[in-house]
């Protein structure tokens, strides 16, 4: 998912806040003109997919996003009927939802985009089942027995988006915490008959949906849902860790998406139907490509409880004794036999924000006839695409960036790997032992290349929290240090020798 920038996560939630905004207020049928609008910002919405689908296009696809965005909530606010009762609610919920958004965007680190996003995902999972408990509220106030006749087409969609809103927006919750680290979220965490309890949960959930279906005006019955899938939410969510993370965050962005087409069809409102049947189908297909890089099936990540400490080998087993360390001179006379480097940046890279001085390393090794490229794992970072932009900021060409797939077969013929900030995506356990939290995942092979510089700052695990036999391995070098620091000195290094 490539990054948003700063003014498109304003522009989304504003577009939220309207839609909690406008709640009691749409009428049932639009102006064939605000339908003409909405058909404009459908068509912009399905272009900026499709130009947000190469890196060269994303800006394009941004801004047509965000005019989409703005005709659809202009036709909104300009539907007959909103201003008998809520321009100025609206206006309050604007205000205040665009100084939030605006605040937070400002202020937010790079590296926290992911949870920002994750975060947003859930908000707009939490702002589909309010609005749609809202109209429920307001239909039962008015007490139109046309709006309330068992089974009609609003409530139904009512409890759908009741019941994914609400795991969207609890499980979103748990996503951030552990994308944020919280060490109480940061390993899986389960309980015997943990998928029991699910079920269990799951059922419940159904059973109170059919039951609004049967008698809209059981009202209770739809914060019974939002509960129920709340605690289902935290429930499925817990338990995942380790490379499954990537795919969880794939599947809250689809069914935000899909929480917001259901409140389309409570509202009626053809812009969020849309929009929302967008999200949804995009964020389940990302899921499905996630799913396959990752090596895993959908339900073996949402059902296959991890165990949260298999008691695999300790950092001291894996490093003791073993571990080798260079520092930048005599690094740089590594480097001067090299013809052939491959550089694999991973989530310390961001951390670092040392794209820029490895562009100048590219730069200064190009200078002196070695081929540069980058090996870029599919969950490098914390979100897809994050290595990407990270290179492209710093102008590095897109065609210099191999996929996995790719690159490992040439790792052999490989002079050096120069590791930045990588860990779990390039730790060699996800092939060995079955029982790690990464077992399974596809890695970057750069075990096998000829020479290996891991840049870190210390022996510290990734996101997954296991050691990397990696760092102990015989061709491997450790070159401890904050990653721009280190790349910029090894470039002063090499410039001297
Ligand atoms: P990891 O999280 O495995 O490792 C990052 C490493 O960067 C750490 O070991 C850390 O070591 C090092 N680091 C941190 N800050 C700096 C710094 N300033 N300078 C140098 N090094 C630094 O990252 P990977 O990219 O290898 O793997 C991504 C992990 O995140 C995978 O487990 C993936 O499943 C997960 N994930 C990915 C998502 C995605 O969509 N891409 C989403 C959610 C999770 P030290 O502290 O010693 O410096």
């Amino acid at each position: 998912m490539p990054e948003l920038p700063s003014w498109m996560l304003v522009v989304s939630l504003f577009a939220q806040t309207e839609e909690a905004a406008a709640v009691d207020t749409v009428p049932v049928e639009t102006h064939p003109l605000i339908n003409l609008a909405y058909l404009l910002a459908a068509v912009l919405f399905i272009f900026t997919f499709k130009f947000l689908s190469h890196p060269r296009t994303a800006t394009r696809g941004n801004i047509l996003g965000v005019l989409g965005m703005l005709i659809a909530v202009g036709a909104t606010l300009a539907m007959p009927g909103i201003i008998n009762t809520g321009y100025i609610t609206i206006a309050i919920g604007l205000g205040l939802g665009a100084a939030i958004g605006a605040g937070l965007a400002l202020k937010i680190e790079m590296t926290a985009m992911p949870q920002m996003v994750g975060l947003l995902n859930g908000f707009g999972g939490g702002a589909s089942f309010l609005v749609a408990g809202a109209n429920l509220h307001e239909n039962l106030k008015a007490s139109d027995a046309s709006l309330l006749t068992p089974w009609n087409q609003s409530i139904l969609a009512t409890g759908l988006s009741g019941l994914i809103g609400g795991v969207t927006l609890a499980g979103s919750l748990i996503a951030f915490a552990k994308l944020q680290e919280i060490q109480a979220f940061r390993k899986p965490i389960s309980f015997p008959a943990h998928q029991a309890f699910n079920a269990i949960l799951a059922l419940l959930a159904l059973i109170c949906v059919l039951g609004l279906g049967a008698n809209p005006s059981w009202f209770v019955l739809y914060w019974a849902l939002i509960l129920l899938a709340g605690i289902l939410g935290i429930m499925l969510t817990l338990p995942i860790g380790g490379a499954d993370m990537p795919v969880v965050i794939c599947l809250l962005n689809s069914y935000s998406g899909l929480a917001a087409a259901a409140t389309g069809f409570v509202l009626r409102n053809n812009a969020l139907v849309i929009s929302g049947s967008l999200v949804g189908a995009s964020g389940l297909i990302l899921t499905k490509i996630m799913c396959k890089a990752m090596n895993r099936s959908l339900p073996n990540v949402l059902f296959g409880v991890m165990a949260a400490d298999d008691g695999g080998a300790s950092a001291d087993d894996v490093y003791e004794g073993k571990v080798k360390s260079a520092g930048p001179e005599e690094l740089a006379m590594i480097f001067d036999g090299a013809r052939r480097v491959v550089v694999v940046p991973g989530y310390g890279m961001a951390v670092a924000q040392a794209q820029h001085a490895v562009r100048d390393l590219m730069n200064l090794l190009e200078s002196r006839d070695a081929e540069v490229l980058f090996g870029i794992h599919p969950v490098a970072g914390r979100m897809p695409g994050h290595m990407n932009v990270l290179l492209a900021e710093a102008e590095i060409p897109y065609e210099k960036m191999i996929e996995m797939d790719a690159i490992n077969p040439t790792f052999p013929e490989t002079d050096i790997v120069l590791v930045i900030g990588a860990n779990d995506v390039v730790n060699p356990v996800a092939r060995t032992d079955p029982k790690s939290p990464i077992a399974g995942m596809p890695i970057l092979e750069v075990d096998k290349a000829r020479n290996v510089i891991v840049v870190k700052r210390s022996l510290s695990p990734g996101f997954a929290g296991i050691p990397n036999p990696l760092f102990a391995a015989d061709n491997t070098l450790m070159y401890f240090g904050d990653g721009k620091k280190a790349i910029l000195d090894l470039v002063s290094a090499i410039k001297e020798s």
